[in-house]
């Protein structure tokens, strides 16, 4: 369904609320993962940079509020949508939600289906393949509706571990992508390939996107790994 995972952080210290959110999700074919207290967050969203974070207001230790601050104020991350979760329903606890950065804000108890909704609003911005809509870069277009690739007009067949990657390459172009990180997004976190394969792979992408001429889009960036542009 998603031509590249996309991988959902929930932050919630009710283990009822975080199953019943993770089990839907997942459901829907998200990537996920779980922390039950801010500090575990932290160091989650350091290590797994999801691309959409649900954050729990109410939390032990460092509050929801203090973690949205925090994530806004990193450069390395205040590019992932934050969605706030609450049982608060006052108005100022609303506009301060808002300053702290987080992009939408939910009123617990909320409903699962609209929760998911707004997940995906929140991708349509940072992740648009994995929404199916079409992108384009140059001369190269890819649909995710119809997993159809063109180049200059002619249709290019690709493999579908080609396609994840002109996927996650074509989503931000210019983006220097480490082969690690290839690796979380386009095979998943939980299977085990070596490094290696990225290399293979980038270069049947390669080959096929010259088939019908046009210089190589795909830049080798020594020591750090591949970009589109
Ligand atoms: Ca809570």
């Amino acid at each position: 369904m998603c031509p590249a995972n996309s991988t959902i952080l929930i932050v919630e210290d009710e283990p009822s609320q975080r199953e019943v959110l993770a089990y839907n999700l997942a459901a829907e074919g998200f990537s996920l993962s779980e922390a039950e207290t801010g500090d575990d967050a932290l160091i989650l969203i350091d290590e797994v940079m999801p691309d959409v974070i649900i954050l729990d207001w109410m939390l032990p230790g460092v509050s929801g509020i203090e973690i949205c601050r925090r994530i806004k104020t990193n450069p390395a991350t205040r590019d992932i949508p934050v969605i706030m979760l609450t049982a608060r329903s006052e108005e100022t606890d609303r506009v301060r939600g808002l300053e702290t950065g987080a992009d939408d804000y939910v009123l617990k108890p909320y409903s699962v289906k609209e929760l998911i909704a707004r997940v995906r609003t929140q991708l349509r911005r940072v992740r648009p393949a994995s929404v199916g809509q079409l992108l384009e870069f140059e001369d190269i277009a890819l649909d995710p509706e119809s997993h159809r690739v063109t180049r200059a007009d002619q249709q290019i067949a690709l493999g579908p571990t080609e396609f994840r990657l002109l996927a996650t390459f074509i989503e931000k172009p210019g983006r220097v992508w480490s082969r690690d990180q290839l690796l979380d997004r386009v095979w998943g976190r939980e299977v085990y390939v070596d490094t290696r394969t990225v290399d293979v792979h980038v270069g049947r992408l390669r080959k096929a996107l010259c088939r019908f001429g046009g210089s190589d889009p795909i830049r080798t960036v020594r020591g750090a790994g591949y970009a589109l542009g």
